[in-house]
């Protein structure tokens, strides 16, 4: 909740207090203690007495007054008067006046035990239970995870629980069915299932079983997913916080939350408790000059609760990272995370199950093929691949459409690659032909080369995500490793745009920088990672931060090899870029025909481009063509 809200709340807070108080005092004290005391004067009270207008009397020993109640006329005010010290027949008198009399204190003892309970056992009542309902009902307005309000530092009024966003999921209603390949990651997972269902089991052999599981991956890759099944395969509760729920503003919170949490799963074990994105709260602790007491706090409470808890109930705690090298190793010893169970990209076959799995969800043309789009989209997660479908479906519809055709899947493997087609950009002539001759460059070169992917294919009109072309292409079947004739092979397409661009216009065009980052990029790691250079050999130069993000390598090495990197870097991508010019020029023709046909089409397939390529081409290598 952001600060205005809070200091309105707390203002509102305390307005209802005062008013509270205020009403007490008006309402309840005068009523219970000052019954309208009238002080007359002695004289008046003895002809009081003896006119018969008195009916009680009651002497104040303590303040030698006398506090009497009228009758008659006089009935129900109450009448106070000082005691005179000469009158002694003041019994006889009021006897014979019939009147009841004492000596002893009326309950003022209990009117004003209840006067004090009144004024300040009310409105204490007040602050601190409004305080609670208070903020339990701002929590609920303003989403769980505010903080409570606290007063005066904390001090009184830090009322109710952490506030930990932990709504346990009762049944996830996911189970492994819902998770398409990752089997791997799936026969890991099942050993905790069979533990939660069943833990004395485990218990009776005496075996202890993993307290913690890590599921590291890259991002969309089902990490969530998994874990929500594992709770729907044993049936159990599913608790899911996100790690960075715990790291809060207030020093000391975050570990509230994290008590507050393991003891809930505790209530009701055997369960799961789910942190997302751990890796928020699990950062080393030494890493770096800056501390941060919140996120250590927690860490430490985390750590804490993972020991402790008794693990015969059977609560399996999961985390999911994708930064799992920056998680504090005491995290990661035994008794904690220790299982670390990786959930990667999915290959081709992973890839073509779950997009048979999401396909089920929407309407399709039948005899639909998958496998292209699985084969187009390497290095694809999960969650793009779900994302294609959802693409494809929803461009059916704007089509006017009932069913999702192959054309639609195979326009938003597109999308989600190269972002929407943009029809509004008008490339000029000249353009459009700058950007064919690019295009071209790309595939005739991937073309040649063995080992290259067919080109699928390609296409000049501009996309959103900036590209003015695109050429697609198709993996024949998945492959793990790259060779390093592979690595040369990629860089040497990558730089066939810009070589076509320097052989036909003798210029160069700002559209092959995303070319020229890409293969810089590979050069480098082959140098760096893959120990492909001759120069160095097999030895690593970098280490590697961000597996799961980007891949990038930092150098670990002295200046001066740092500059030997760079020169050996740029002599591959140079060789590479000759050999695209040397190939580009063997084919000037087939660059030229190809790339006029291209201008007009504005985008062709793969079995186009090969018809037109290997007509009368003796160059093409055998495999490569398709037709005699
Ligand atoms: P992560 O937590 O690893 O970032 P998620 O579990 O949130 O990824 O996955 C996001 C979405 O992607 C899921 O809701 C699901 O629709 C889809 N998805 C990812 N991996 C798979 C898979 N292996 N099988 C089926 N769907 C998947
Ligand atoms: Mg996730
Ligand atoms: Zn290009």
């Amino acid at each position: 909740m952001d600060e205005k809200k809070k200091r309105q709340s707390i203002i509102l807070y305390v307005i209802l207090v005062i008013a509270i108080i205020v009403a007490v005092r008006a309402f309840i004290y005068p009523a219970v203690s000052t019954n309208q005391v009238q002080t007359v004067d002695y004289s008046t009270f003895i002809d009081m007495v003896d006119d018969g207008e008195v009916d009680q009397v009651q002497y104040d020993t303590e303040n030698s007054t006398i506090l009497f109640t009228g009758k008659g006329s006089a009935s129900g005010t109450t009448y106070e008067t000082n005691v005179f010290p000469g009158d002694t027949d003041l019994v006889d008198r009021l006897t014979k006046a019939g009147v009841t009399f004492t000596a002893e204190l009326p309950d003022q003892g209990s009117s004003m035990l209840l006067y004090l309970l009144m004024m300040w056992g009310l409105p204490l009542l007040f602050i601190f239970g409004g305080g609670y309902l208070l903020n339990r009902q701002l929590r609920k307005s303003m989403g769980d995870d505010a903080p409570s309000m606290t007063f005066g530092g904390g001090g009184i009024g830090n009322f109710g629980k952490s506030g930990a966003k932990v709504v346990a999921q009762s049944e996830t209603g996911v189970t492994f069915k819902d998770v398409a390949g990752e089997d791997e990651a799936k026969a890991s997972l099942a050993e905790i299932v069979s533990f939660l269902e069943k833990p004395q089991r485990y218990e009776a052999i005496g075996a202890k079983l993993p307290r913690g599981a890590l599921l590291v991956g890259p991002p969309g890759t089902g990490k969530t997913l998994l874990a929500k099944a594992v709770a729907g395969e044993a049936h159990v509760p599913f608790f899911s916080i996100s790690g960075s729920e715990f790291v809060e503003m207030f020093v000391g919170r975050g570990a509230a939350k994290v008590r507050d949490l393991f003891k809930q799963a505790n209530e009701k074990a055997p369960c799961i408790v789910f942190i997302d994105e751990i890796d928020t709260v699990g950062k080393r602790r030494d890493a770096g000059l800056t501390t941060n007491d919140e996120r250590e706090q927690t860490l430490n409470q985390l750590l804490t609760e993972m020991d402790g808890f008794d693990n015969h109930k059977g609560i399996v705690v999961i985390g999911a990272t994708n930064r799992p090298d920056t998680l504090d190793p005491a995290l990661l010893r035994p008794g904690r995370f220790d299982r670390r169970i990786p959930v990667e990209l999915p290959d081709l076959a992973g890839r073509k199950a779950i997009l048979s799995l999401h396909a089920h969800d929407v309407k399709m043309d039948p005899g639909l093929d998958l496998d292209v789009i699985a084969r187009s989209t390497p290095g694809a997660s999960g969650a793009d691949l779900a994302n294609i479908i959802n693409e494809a479906a929803l461009r059916a519809v704007r089509m006017g459409r009932n069913r999702v055709s192959q054309e639609d899947l195979q326009e938003s493997v597109e999308v989600v690659i190269a972002g929407e087609q943009r029809k509004s950009t008008v490339l000029s002539e000249k353009e459009k032909k700058l950007v064919a001759y690019h295009e071209i460059g790309h595939a005739i070169v991937a073309a040649i080369q063995r080992g290259e992917a067919p080109v699928q294919k390609i296409t000049i009109v501009p996309r959103t995500s900036g590209a003015l072309g695109y050429t697609m292409q198709v993996e024949e079947d998945e492959h793990f490793l790259t060779t390093k004739t592979e690595a040369l092979n990629q860089i040497a397409v990558l730089c066939g745009g810009r070589s076509a661009e320097e052989i036909i216009f003798h210029d160069v065009t700002t559209g092959a920088a995303n070319d020229i980052e890409r293969a810089t990029q590979l050069a480098r790691n082959m140098v760096t990672q893959y120990g492909m250079s001759d120069e160095f050999g097999p030895v690593a130069l970098g280490t590697v931060q961000n597996r799961y993000l980007n891949n990038t390598a930092t150098l670990t090495v002295a200046d001066g090899t740092a500059e030997r990197i760079d020169q050996v870097v740029h002599d591959i991508v140079e060789s590479c870029h000759q050999t695209a010019i040397r190939i580009l020029r063997e084919n000037q023709f087939k660059l030229h025909e190809l790339a006029r046909y291209l201008q007009v089409k504005e985008t062709i397939t793969g079995d186009e481009f090969m018809r037109i390529f290997s007509r009368d081409n003796d160059l093409l290598p055998a495999h490569t063509g398709n037709d005699g």
